[in-house]
């Protein structure tokens, strides 16, 4: 308890954007729920900064860690995996150790000034390295998961028992998961499937996931009744208690959408894209878009480009230049994209070609949007989900292949094109699924009539002030923390 009566709660999210953001939305959640929670987020000096920009209107406390990128060979200024080439972001997981010492400073320092340390910590699960810290301190230490139960499960399954180096076939099992819950080889990023043990990503997470599975309990940016599956399984297999508080991307003080600051960099605003979307039938347009750290390559594009317009799908698409390019280049449009093919679109009204970032929340919450082509980010995942809209999808890296998987074989609600960053797509299966989804009725109605399910649930859990089960659970992590106190202050 500080000097003013409240109780502190110190959060510690992974540095990136998909991260920070539901930590964000975790703090203002409690505080919405409960006003004796004081909130510090901790981070690395940039990530402060952007988080003092979407935090301005709330009363979170921000905590700048010293960090240093290029300490760690990293380029000077980088500290987040957003500006980073893939081949370095393993380096970004291993640097983030370098902030034990501040983050052991800062605790210190609440210490003085509160006159006792935090309730507790809530750290990224794949920060695993700060449950040590905490218990150090004797403070409860909890792990957060930005990601849905099911994709964590998978992810962290698969790096603790890494089942392919000893499966003969492309197929596996996957401990944690029933036995007919078939895994493949091309659901493996790059880094996961080169993996054995010794490699720098296996000697990050391995024992970071270990770490976390000490702490004592985690959270998950999900929903009791959408991923019941997945909560089960994680809860079996962590054997730690499990809080479902999500969607965290919904709630925000104002009931409005939090801004990411980036729409600047599209030229297209909301407005636009409200107009557009009017112009267009219920369920009639496709949304495109790959997140915001991916791209796809150039021959991707171009197929890609070739089987929209010949499905005949209305569509708005987030472009950026391929793979390969500086993703800050002007787009090429001449040279990426089948010739006049933005004229024809336009012209036509069939499609909008983005450049860069759109208001993502906002398209999909339109009604003429029948369908999300997405690389299955959690946080996309969500959003759709949220709105009732069936995904296609494309899992490029991390957990997103088996963000996918659940919605295809758990919930019905969305069909893979394909997978991987260097996938090979033809314009003629792009033609095929846009078709399948985007009809009216067959599969695709029957996808969108389950979403439209999965929204009513998604919404309930949080809009319901006190039967809502991320609410209640919400309530109850809060209760279980300061009974967890209690009895640490007695054993002391
Ligand atoms: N996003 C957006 N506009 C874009 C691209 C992305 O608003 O043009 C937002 C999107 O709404 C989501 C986040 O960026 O909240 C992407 O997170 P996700 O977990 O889906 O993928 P990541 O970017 O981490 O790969």
């Amino acid at each position: 308890v500080t000097n003013s009566g409240e109780y502190h709660i110190l959060m510690l999210p992974f540095m990136a954007h998909g991260h920070l953001i539901p930590f964000l939305e975790l703090a203002n959640f409690i505080h919405r729920k409960s006003s004796v929670f004081t909130i510090t987020i901790a981070c690395t000096p940039s990530n402060i900064q952007y988080l003092r920009s979407a935090a301005a209107d709330s009363k979170i406390r921000l905590a700048e860690l010293y960090y240093s990128s290029s300490d760690h060979g990293l380029p000077p200024n980088t500290e987040s995996t957003e500006n980073l080439p893939l081949n370095q972001i393993d380096t970004l997981f291993h640097s983030s150790t370098a902030l034990e010492l501040p983050l052991r400073e800062l605790i210190s320092d609440l210490v003085q000034k509160d006159g006792s340390p935090p309730l507790c910590i809530i750290s990224d699960v794949f920060l695993g390295w700060s449950v040590a810290v905490a218990r150090s301190f004797n403070i409860p230490v909890f792990s957060f998961t930005t990601c849905g139960a099911y994709g964590t499960l998978a992810y962290i399954s698969l790096w603790l028992n890494l089942p392919h180096r000893s499966s003969t076939s492309d197929e596996f099992s996957l401990p944690g998961f029933p036995e007919n819950c078939r895994f493949h080889r091309s659901q493996l990023h790059r880094f996961l499937l080169a993996a054995d043990g010794t490699d720098s990503w296996s000697r990050y997470f391995r024992p970071q996931i270990s770490y976390s599975l000490s702490s004592d309990g985690w959270l998950c940016n999900t929903v009791e009744e959408v991923e019941s599956f997945g909560l089960k399984h994680l809860r079996d297999y962590i054997k730690l208690p499990v809080w479902a508080i999500g969607p965290l991307l919904l709630q925000t003080s104002s009931g409005g959408r939090r801004r990411w600051g980036k729409e600047k960099d599209s030229g297209v605003g909301l407005e636009t894209c409200m107009n557009w979307l009017n112009s267009h039938r219920k369920n009639s347009v496709l949304y495109i878009s790959f997140g915001s750290q991916n791209t796809i390559t150039e021959s991707q594009m171009m197929e890609l480009a070739y089987g929209l317009e010949e499905s005949g799908s209305a569509f708005i698409w987030v472009v950026r230049p391929p793979s390969g390019h500086d993703m800050k280049a002007e787009f090429r449009a001449h040279q990426w994209l089948p010739e006049h093919f933005e004229d024809r679109m336009k012209e036509t009204n069939r499609g909008l070609v983005i450049r860069n970032w759109a208001p993502q929340l906002e398209i999909l919450a339109h009604e003429s949007v029948g369908a999300f082509l997405s690389h299955c980010g959690w946080n996309s995942t969500v959003e759709s989900l949220s709105q009732g809209v069936p995904v296609i999808g494309w899992p490029m890296a991390a957990e997103q292949a088996y963000n996918s998987k659940m919605l295809v074989e758990e919930m019905g609600i969305g069909v893979e094109l394909t997978r991987g960053k260097e996938s090979e797509i033809k314009r003629g299966r792009v033609k095929e699924v846009i078709e399948m989804v985007m009809g009216e009725g067959g599969e695709g109605e029957e996808m969108r009539n389950k979403a439209a399910i999965v929204k009513d649930k998604m919404r309930a859990a949080v809009m319901d002030e006190h039967k809502g089960s991320s609410n209640t659970n919400l309530v109850d992590f809060l209760e279980f923390i300061q009974a967890k106190q209690k009895s640490l202050n007695k054993i002391k």
